[in-house]
């Protein structure tokens, strides 16, 4: 499915809009492809230096409040397209908000 977070293909974080890749904002064998199957993902600016947003979101030093921030707004996209928080919390196995 086409993102639900965001219409424009441009960095979710910095803008760019050059070299981005799709990150899938709920991680791991079992929530990434339901981030596919509800449009739970963003692109986030990647060329191959530490410094960009992808690398930043996944190994970065601030990757957990990253991955946090995205956590809360990938479950408000969620409830305000698909459902419920008890089918959010049902589907992907706990509560961000
Ligand atoms: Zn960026
Ligand atoms: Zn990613």
């Amino acid at each position: 499915m086409k993102s639900i977070m965001q219409t424009e293909k441009k960095c979710y974080l910095c803008g760019r809009t050059q070299g981005l890749d799709k990150h899938h904002v709920f991680m791991g064998r079992k929530h990434r492809p339901l981030s596919e199957k509800y449009g739970l993902t963003v692109w986030l600016c990647n060329d191959f230096t530490p410094t960009r947003c992808h690398k930043q979101v996944h190994e970065g030093e601030h990757a957990e409040a990253l991955q946090d921030a995205l956590h809360r707004k990938g479950q408000e996209a969620f409830e305000e397209v698909h459902g419920n928080r008890e089918d959010f919390m049902r589907i992907f196995d706990r509560n961000y908000l």
